[in-house]
């Protein structure tokens, strides 16, 4: 039974009703703001430094420089406003600021009066505002209200991408001395342990050792969970989470089974046991190459051929967009496989190529919709052709089980709705926020329940999983609605005992 929300959680409602306009009504909501030593180990000021409005407005001015799609965002914008019920927050929250015009406004403002010539000389008239303490706190404010889903620019018709305005604020921030707690102490964590979690090597043996303990128990077969490996095929790089939270550690077990039964050796590194790379939501490009480093570090000293990853959005977004760019050249790799590849593509080829079979009969008991992860759908892909990233999924989970429905068309692939707690949103100091984002999504699941009897919402993404886990019960749903991908694959594989 989930525990009472200290706020009211909207009836759930009619799907995409758009709301009545609530000023300020999410102007309290902001994250605990990180300690001295979470802003240091990451190389950034560990307080609000004196000068800061001179030092961000300075870093405002490098960033549009650097990142020539930033300027041409804050330049572009004609206020048709198509993007303004996009976002899930303005829709959960009825905060106008959470628009994502008015989200972007809030950098826009101060980049018109420092780097525009009729912001310098007629500010009223452009609408340029000085970078002041008010305007700070709302960059803090708002900035964290958003999950960097990019809804919003799929909309826009000059394809203006409020994430990276969202990123660019929260780097500026971080640079005055002004960073957000919980990503930057668990990137703080990556540096100095290797995952999320802070997990070191001995507990990570202990976690992995327990799961052959607990497969060999459940179905008799002896499948292994290696760590540190030299030369194996694979290195598997998954979200920590994984390891040990439910349901993810159900799709941890799936990919296992899907290696062993494949003949694949592969293992898990204890120097790269994660996958998600906070410094993407941070916006620092100097964080995300360092804990991108690691895994480059990781396939060298194990000598892998592949880098396959688990089932994290992000994750996945940083793998297949940035990490040849982050930790490259690859080319020490097998040249055969994309590096890296998806645990789905995995799957899916192994399907293709007869190497697994799926009993979808065993699945029998669900009744199965998917949640498409934004930073898949709308940030990278999968696969050889476009459009892959929602394909593969679906005929994965199409051989896995029987009974595959999915919610309506607006609410899946490119136009899917955020889970409400990605982008390094997912804690508790902003579970009201997380709650609220979560009402598109949860109405579309509704629909879909009541059409189809939906038991179950079956995600690849960590951050999906622990959002839906935590949120689902404030919606009427039961919180183990929501499950890996790999679980259903897991479950359904037919196992030859004889490996
Ligand atoms: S990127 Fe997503 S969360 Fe951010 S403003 Fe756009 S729709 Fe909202
Ligand atoms: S859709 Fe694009 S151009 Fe239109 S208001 Fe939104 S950001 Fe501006």
């Amino acid at each position: 039974m989930a525990k009472a929300p200290d706020f009211e959680v909207q009836d759930i409602g009619d799907y995409l009703v758009t709301p009545p306009v609530m000023p300020d009504s999410m102007a309290h909501s902001q994250p605990f703001v990180a300690k001295k030593e979470h802003q240091e180990a990451l190389g950034f000021p560990g307080e609000l430094i004196d000068n800061w409005q001179e030092v961000a407005v300075a870093k405002l001015g490098e960033l549009t420089k650097k990142y020539r799609g930033l300027q041409v965002y804050l330049d572009s914008c004609v206020k048709c406003g198509a993007c303004t019920d996009k976002c899930h927050y303005f829709l959960g929250t009825g905060d106008p600021k959470n628009m994502p015009v008015a989200r972007q406004d809030l950098l826009r403002k101060v980049y018109r009066r420092y780097y525009t010539l009729p912001g310098k000389y007629f500010p009223k008239l452009v609408g340029a505002e000085d970078l002041t303490e008010e305007v700070l706190d709302d960059w803090y404010k708002y900035y964290h209200q958003c999950s960097q889903c990019r809804r919003c620019s799929v909309y826009c018709p000059y394809g203006i991408d409020t994430a990276e305005v969202s990123m660019a604020a929260r780097e500026i921030m971080d640079t005055v001395g002004k960073g957000q707690k919980y990503c930057n102490e668990i990137i703080g964590k990556v540096h100095t342990l290797g995952n999320n979690l802070g997990l070191p090597e001995k507990a990570l043996a202990h976690t992995l050792e327990g799961l052959e303990e607990d497969v060999l128990e459940d179905d008799g077969v002896a499948v292994k969970f290696p760590l540190d490996v030299k030369g194996a095929d694979v290195l598997l790089v998954t979200p920590s989470a994984d390891f040990f939270a439910e349901p993810h550690i159900d799709g941890l077990i799936g990919y296992a089974k899907v290696f062993h039964q494949a003949g694949l050796s592969w293992t898990v590194s204890s120097h790269a046991s994660e996958a998600a790379n906070f410094g993407l939501f941070i916006g620092s490009y100097e964080n995300m190459q360092k804990v991108a480093l690691r895994i480059r570090e990781a396939a060298l000293e194990l000598g892998v051929k592949r880098i396959v990853f688990g089932e994290c959005g992000h994750a996945w977004r940083v793998g297949y967009s940035f990490l040849n760019t982050l930790a490259g050249p690859f080319d020490f790799l097998d040249s055969n496989y994309p590096v890296p590849q998806h645990i789905i593509e995995v799957t899916h080829d192994l399907l293709k190529q007869g190497r697994i079979k799926l009993d979808p009969e065993a699945n029998d008991d669900k009744r199965v919709t998917f949640h498409d992860s934004c930073n898949v759908a709308r940030a990278s892909r999968m696969g050889s052709k476009a459009g892959g990233q929602f394909v593969l999924p679906r005929e994965v989970i199409k051989a896995a089980c029987n009974n595959f429905f999915d919610m309506r068309s607006d609410t899946i692939e490119e136009a899917t709705f955020c889970c409400g707690g990605g982008g390094g949103l997912l804690t508790d100091d902003l579970i009201e926020l997380r709650t609220k984002g979560a009402l598109p999504r949860m109405q579309a699941l509704k629909e879909v329940s009541d059409q189809h009897q939906i038991t179950h919402m079956a995600a690849i993404c960590a951050i999906c999983k622990s959002q839906f886990s935590k949120v689902l019960p404030y919606y009427g749903f039961e919180m183990d609605q929501i499950i890996s991908v790999h679980q259903l694959v897991g479950d359904a594989l037919v196992m030859n005992t004889e490996h």
